[in-house]
Order: structure tokens, then sequence, then C-alpha cells
């Protein structure tokens, strides 16, 4: 078994569910902070689980260049290596190198690229992304798409819709052959040398290592559910035509995966166009698998496609905003740079029961800003997490209530 979903409640076309992954459970719907390079910038791991957290995003594109696929799998996997025990999806790393326009060339078998740290020449399929998410190891990788630009002409939205589908297939042949790979299976963990015994097979645990164990002075290993293995997900192309959506959606179901994405969406589009294709996309998946919509949004937006019957999402609004010292709070979006904040005592947001709003003030968090303290990055990112998995805890609240439009009518 790879993922196992199950929806518990409904409220009109919203889902409550749980996601269960070989990393621990996931109440859907979902938002997934972006950890790029394995890091939500500015945030220990430690302090990501305390917010909530139950699943983060790495971008394989961009661990691929550094510090390698191998180098990740021989250190046991990204769970271990970034001392991240919950739950992580990786893109394909496909997204990255199309918006490298300049620096990339397409062809059926895949795309070449050249790495922006230092100009090498690199060649992405189907085939060397998902091996790279089989060695990386996360607990749900995406299928090697190409996210069609916007606008695009008719004829150039079905050719590359018709790419994906291709390349969905091949990337979910690579998959099945070779997912018994991934460096957290019970083929890998038998060779593995460090762990706590306690979560592991105790047969060469000495006493000492058990000690160091419960000291906190080893890392712990990814607790992994028997015989779970990765789960691979298909995403649907098709621009902005409610008929090629459709049929992406159909036959990318027909290929058959354990989740669908919805991509190529919050390309340039105008956000009632957004809505529109997520609306005519979502009718055709199925029911009983997870539902991703790539890369959006603002926290009113997230609500809205929560709302459409969306389980998962992930954006980098929250963290990259934060860095620029812009926050989402209850009352609005704040720009704390702002001289109007000098003297402001109050918290950034008084209705946030994040650390951050209960200890400081936006007078502090402002001159934090202003001084180019690293600090400032550290809370402002605290605080916009926070506020974005609230958001979502209060509507899987609401939809479990079956009270959806009184909890909108409420914001
Ligand atoms: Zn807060």
């Amino acid at each position: 078994m790879s993922i196992d979903f199950q929806v518990g409640a409904t409220s009109g076309t919203a889902r409550l569910g749980r996601l269960i992954t070989p990393h621990g459970e996931v109440q859907t719907p979902v938002f997934m902070p972006v950890g790029t390079l394995a890091s939500i910038k500015g945030v220990p791991q430690d302090m990501v689980e305390k917010l909530g957290a139950e699943i983060i995003l790495a971008n394989t594109y961009h661990l691929y260049l550094r510090p390698g696929i191998e180098q990740v799998r021989k250190l046991g996997g990204l769970h271990r290596f970034m001392s991240w025990n919950r739950a992580i999806l990786t893109d394909s790393g496909g997204f990255q190198v199309f918006s490298l326009t300049e620096l990339r060339k397409l062809t059926e078998e895949g795309v070449s690229f050249r790495s922006h740290l230092d100009g090498s020449t690199h060649f992405l399929t189907p085939e060397t992304a998902t091996a790279a998410q089989i060695g990386l190891g996360s607990d749900i990788l995406m299928a090697f798409d190409e996210c069609t630009e916007y606008p695009a002409e008719s004829a150039r939205t079905r050719s590359s819709m018709e790419l994906t589908l291709r390349w969905a297939e091949r990337s979910k042949k690579y998959f099945e052959e070779h997912k018994h790979e991934v460096p957290w299976s019970s083929n890998h963990m038998v060779t593995a040398t460090f762990g706590c015994p306690s979560e592991r097979s105790r047969q060469n645990a000495g006493p000492t290592e058990a000690e160091l164990c419960s000291a906190g002075r080893m890392r712990a290993p990814a607790p992994t559910s028997d015989g779970m293995t990765q789960a691979l997900f298909g995403i649907v192309q098709g621009g902005m035509d409610p008929a090629l959506r459709r049929e992406s959606a159909e036959r990318t179901i027909e290929i058959g995966f354990s989740g669908y994405a919805i991509g190529g969406l919050s390309v340039g589009e105008p956000r009632r166009v957004t809505r529109e294709i997520v609306e005519a996309t979502v009718e055709h998946l199925p029911f009983n698998k997870p539902r991703y919509l790539m890369g959006v949004g603002k926290p009113e937006e997230i609500v809205e496609y929560a709302n459409l019957g969306i389980d998962m999402m992930d954006c980098v609004l929250p963290t990259r905003a934060a860095r620029h010292g812009l926050l989402f709070t209850s009352e609005g979006k704040i720009s704390i740079k702002q001289a109007r904040y000098a003297g402001d005592e109050t918290p950034l947001d008084p209705n946030c029961g994040c650390r951050v709003c209960a200890r400081y003030s936006r007078a502090y968090l402002r001159h934090l800003y202003a001084s180019k303290e690293v600090l400032a990055q550290v809370l402002n990112t605290i605080h916009n997490l926070s506020f974005y998995l609230d958001t979502l805890r209060a509507v899987r609240h609401s939809i479990e209530l079956g009270n959806r439009s009184q909890f909108l009518s409420g914001k």
C-alpha cells in the first residue's frame, strides 16, 4: 500500500479527509509549507512541528543540484537528512526547469537545462525525475509534466497536454519498477547502521545506543508504516480550456495514480479563470482520491479552493511574503516596514494565537525588520505559516460542523 485516503465528511463540495502516509497522518484540506532546499526558510523543524504542519513540500530541482540526490539517498533519504519525521511531498522538478526559459531545451525525451548555480548541463526526463524523487524518499512524488505557459494557443495547449500524458505513463512505469528502492523501504532499513533501536530492530542495539537515543543525542529514524511505499500523483494539464482539462483528467485517471494534481494554474491568468478551471477540473476527479492544487494561493483563495473540493495546496507566498515584511492577518495584509507601526504596541494580529502575536508588538517587529535582524525573518515566517495553518484548521472544523457558509460569512 502506498497511501490511504478517506473522506470523513462533506459540506457542499468541500471534503474533510485523512491522508495516511508512510510518515504519519495528514488532516485535509491541508496547506503544505514549502521547504525548497529541505528547509522552511528561517524556521527549524521542531517549530514547524509545533505549528502543526503534518506535511511539507520540497523541491526536487533544487535538491538535485545541491546537495545532490545520491548524497541525500546515502544519508537515508530526505526525512532522516533533514530530521523531519512527518510526511513530505516532492515536486518533479519540471516546474522549476520550465521557468528557466533561457536555459532549457525541450524534446520528447525530456528537458535539458543549465544549472542556475554553476551553468552545468543536466537532462531531466520522466525517468530521471522519478528516480530523483525515489532517491529523496518523499512520501508523495509528482509525475514529470510540462506546465503549459499562459497564454497559449489552443493547438499548443493540446500538444503540451499530450506530452504530459505520455510523460505521465513513463513516470508511472518507472515508478512501478523502482519504488522498492526508496531509502526507507524495509530492504534498505536492514543495511542502515544508525538510528534509535526503539523504533527499529533491537537485535544489535546495546544499552549505550538506547541511552543515546533517549537522551536525544542520536537522530531518530523516520518511523515508517510497515510495508508502505511511496505514492505517485498524476498531474492534470490542459491550459485554460475546460474541455481539454476534462480530457486530461479522464486520460490521467485511466493511467491510474494514487492522487491527482491540478497543474498549470497560477501562471499569470486572472483569478476568476483559475477558479473556473479548478471547478471544471475537480468535477472529473475521483471522489476517493486526494486532489492537489499546485502553487496557490492567498489565504482567502485557499479557503475558496478548499470549498471547491481541493484537499491539498502549497504556496511559497506565506514564507516569501514574510521575508519581505508582508504579514497576513485576520484584519487584512500588513506591511510591517511602514513607519506607522513604529510606536504600535498592539500585537500583529489580535485574533491570532501564535507565539509571535502572543509575545511581541508590531513596534518590535517593525524595528527588527527595519534593522534587518535575522529574527525578523524567523518571527514573520512563524506568524504567516501559523495564519495559513490556522485558516485551514478553521476550514476543516467548519466542514465537520457542516456550516461552511457560516464560516465564510464570518471571515
Ligand atoms: Zn500570529
